[in-house]
């Protein structure tokens, strides 16, 4: 049975560090070897257990890049030598209506990073095949590991709007998630902006070709009522949901894909006023959609905004990442 060498936080709030643990390779498995893995805001939450489901010790990382290492007797998708990205799920039944639909992120079964395996915080890692995918040859592996989670969560939420060519759309939050969505939005084709209040944010912003719009004063921001078709929230604090939903236009839609830990108000008039407006959320994507989101990606030449740190500084890389220090994604690269 393969012993792997992973970095496991022991108990909430901790650091990381050296941990060892076995795992069989089983038919349909494949064994890789880890070259480049995210460290998010939502490791950052299960290192912190602020949702209550963490399973300690937690090896975190559910973005992950890697080369195929050995296969199982039956795994038939890849060959070694083979760079693969892997996610947040792990696994799904195949077998419930959702699985069935091509919706396996839906199956009640499936397990996950986190709160039933371990993840990429590790030299190796064993997964169903089924759930690694093969990266197009012109993405690079650091720029590209943060579409395994983070890309395919915005992706899929951009899909479920079904947006008509020339949307007015609007990104709130240019992090980790908001900087992806922005450029799957603007490759699109649509109009895209994105609120925020950063000077540093207002500059990715410009670069990634989204307007600026600066979101410190309501009295500005009530000026673009019933504007937008669309806006994602990537904001995982709590926001003012009226006023934006005041922004949409009568059969808008705002899709939250950030997760506050507190709970928000909104007045649900606002939804029927001379409207239709509709509040969604998303959870990750299909396996297909992560294959439509990769090709997008690769068509396009759609990048990442990364910090790349060394495997052996992650315990600085970590805390850096705690205190706000790194702007937009952090990669640690093995
Ligand atoms: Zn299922």
């Amino acid at each position: 049975m393969p012993k792997i060498k992973a970095y496991a936080v022991k108990s909430k709030g901790k650091s990381p560090v050296a941990f060892f643990y076995e795992r069989k390779l089983g038919k349909r498995n494949i064994l890789v070897r880890i070259t480049h893995c995210t460290i998010s805001r939502g490791d950052l939450h299960f290192i912190d257990n602020d949702w209550g489901d963490t399973k300690f010790p937690l090896v975190p990382g559910h973005e992950i890049i890697g080369i195929v290492e050995k296969t199982g007797t039956e795994a038939k998708n890849f060959k070694l030598g083979d760079r693969v990205g892997i996610g947040y799920q792990q696994s799904a039944c195949f077998k419930c209506d959702h699985c069935l639909n091509g919706n396996e992120q839906f199956c009640l079964k499936q397990k996950v990073i986190g709160v039933d395996c371990y993840g990429g915080l590790a030299n190796q890692i064993i997964v169903d095949e089924r759930f690694a995918f093969k990266i197009p040859d012109n993405l690079k592996s650091a720029k590209t590991v943060p579409f395994f989670s983070s890309g395919l969560t915005v992706f899929r939420a951009i899909k479920n709007a079904n947006l008509k060519p020339k949307s007015t759309t609007a990104v709130l939050g240019i992090g980790g998630l908001g900087h992806l969505a922005i450029q799957f939005l603007e490759k699109m084709e649509h109009d895209v902006s994105a609120f925020s209040h950063s000077p540093q944010k207002k500059k990715v912003i410009t670069r990634l070709k989204a307007k600026y719009i600066d979101n410190s004063k309501k009295k500005n921001l009530l000026k673009l009522k019933n504007e937008f078709d669309f806006i994602l929230s990537t904001l995982n604090c709590k926001f003012d949901l009226d006023l934006y939903l005041q922004l949409l236009k009568p059969t808008g839609t705002i899709c939250l894909v950030g997760l506050p830990i507190n709970k928000l108000n909104f007045s649900v008039g606002l939804l029927a006023d001379y409207a239709q407006k509709t509040i969604s959320g998303n959870y990750i994507g299909s396996r297909k959609d992560m294959k439509e989101m990769l090709k997008f990606a690769s068509d396009h030449q759609i990048k990442s905004i990364v910090e790349v740190r060394p495997f052996s500084e992650m315990k600085k890389a970590v805390s850096d990442l705690k205190n706000k220090k790194i702007p937009i994604k952090l990669v640690l690269k093995n």
